[in-house]
């Protein structure tokens, strides 16, 4: 006998107007989880824990250094192919699932960013002990990574059909000189479209990024004529006026409130130690709770390498015999921004915390949010559960234990603020 069957939508999200009392977000994650397949999905991913964790440790051990994610990415755009999805890959490498909604005019986002901090050669073989793991990159974003499949696979398995378009990207360019660029590319692409973001990213279910931490990288170069460290003895050295700026740099004073940042991250430069440098470099990274501040501390770093570039052409030696240049360069810049308090892409994170028995806080952090949220676009940042450390170290390791509650809170989220269109018999 042949069915005909209607699309109903059941509105899992609470109104705009006003932040959902307790009730409302219960009632939602409830509703939502009372709907067969939304179970079905929750349920394949507490049946597929060995699964998500090997997917992981596959996944973590296929190098991805900045600027260098293709290999990842083939990967994880089979993976989403095996789960039914029609995928593409865009111009700068970003990978993009596509599980359509009843209304394809309303898009949300699903990311986890596949590149990592370390450079290629790096060894990323995964040390299993249990549930326990160790390798660079495991947690930042192993985790992320694996639950971005996970819930794909979860949703085609149980044959969820949500109202509002979800995709599902493994993006490219999160960490240092990446620059978001690969969030940057998304936004851009989809924005008429996009109704929020949900970023993956690490571990654990404690916390919740609603607030876009804006920061600068900056370098300073100095450069000189260089030359032999015995016969050239006196030459302006770019190393000492690096040197000395430097120490004129890290004495700035910062505020505690807002909460402001500088880390001198990597120092390179010289030749052989007999001879005198043509040039070095530092690269820079200053956060802070305020633009203003950012803007301050860039001007101080600007200020202390002149000042260290003039003390290093000073006597007592005789300094005729070259001259020292000098330059800051802006490598990148993540803009600040804040989700409101009542948006409801919070109710629908609040409502899945709930339904799992959570308590997160609310965080302020640098990730591929900022930029959505820079633009007002929705957007937070998660971990996707499990519990990590040691992130951009060697010594990086990830436990699995407790991950489930992770995958189904990441899950119920953007469910709830996608809307799930429910089958029914006619
Ligand atoms: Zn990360």
């Amino acid at each position: 006998m042949k069915r005909g069957c209607v699309w109903v939508i059941l509105l899992v999200m609470p109104v705009r107007s006003a932040a959902p009392s307790y009730v409302q977000r219960q009632t939602a994650a409830v509703r939502l989880s009372e709907n067969a397949r939304v179970r079905a999905a929750l349920d394949w991913l507490g049946n597929n824990l060995p699964w998500v964790n090997d997917t992981q440790v596959r996944l973590t051990e296929i190098p991805a250094p900045p600027f260098q994610e293709e290999a990842r990415a083939a990967a994880v755009r089979e993976i989403l192919e095996e789960a039914n999805q029609s995928v593409h890959s865009d111009k700068i490498g970003n990978v993009i699932g596509e599980l359509r909604g009843t209304s394809e005019n309303e898009i949300i986002l699903l990311s986890a960013h596949m590149d990592t901090v370390f450079p290629s050669g790096t060894n990323v073989k995964v040390h299993r002990d249990g549930d326990r793991m160790m390798a660079p990159g495991i947690s930042d974003n192993g985790t992320g990574i694996a639950a971005l499949v996970a819930i794909a696979r979860a949703l085609q398995s149980a044959h969820v059909k949500p109202q509002r378009t979800i995709l599902f990207a493994g993006n490219v360019g999160e960490e240092g000189e990446g620059n978001l660029r690969g969030m940057r590319e998304l936004v851009e692409t989809y924005r008429s479209k996009l109704k929020a973001v949900v970023v993956l990213d690490g571990s654990g279910i404690d916390h919740v990024t609603t607030r876009a931490l804006a920061s600068r990288r900056l370098e300073a170069t100095v450069t000189g004529p260089g030359g032999h460290s015995w016969s050239d003895f006196g030459m302006p050295n770019p190393i000492n006026a690096l040197i000395r700026g430097s120490v004129r740099f890290i004495n700035t004073k910062v505020p505690y409130g807002p909460r402001t940042t500088f880390n001198i991250g990597q120092i390179e430069g010289g030749t052989s130690v007999n001879s005198v440098p043509y040039e070095a470099k530092i690269k820079v990274d200053i956060r802070s709770e305020n633009e203003g501040e950012l803007g301050r501390l860039e001007s101080a770093l600007r200020e202390s390498i002149a000042a260290g570039v003039r003390d290093e052409m000073e006597p007592p030696r005789d300094r005729s015999k070259g001259a020292l240049e000098w330059k800051v360069d802006l490598l990148g810049s993540r803009p600040g921004g804040e989700l409101s308090a009542d948006s409801p892409l919070l109710a629908a994170l609040r409502a899945a915390d709930e339904f799992i028995g959570n308590q997160s806080r609310v965080e302020r952090s640098s990730t591929d949010a900022n930029i959505p949220l820079s633009l007002g676009i929705d957007a937070i940042s998660i971990g996707a559960g499990g519990t990590g450390g040691g992130a951009h170290s060697m010594q990086e390791w990830y436990d699995a234990a407790g991950r489930e509650a992770g995958l189904k809170r990441a899950l119920l989220t953007v469910l709830g603020i996608a809307g799930v269109a429910e089958e029914k018999a006619r």
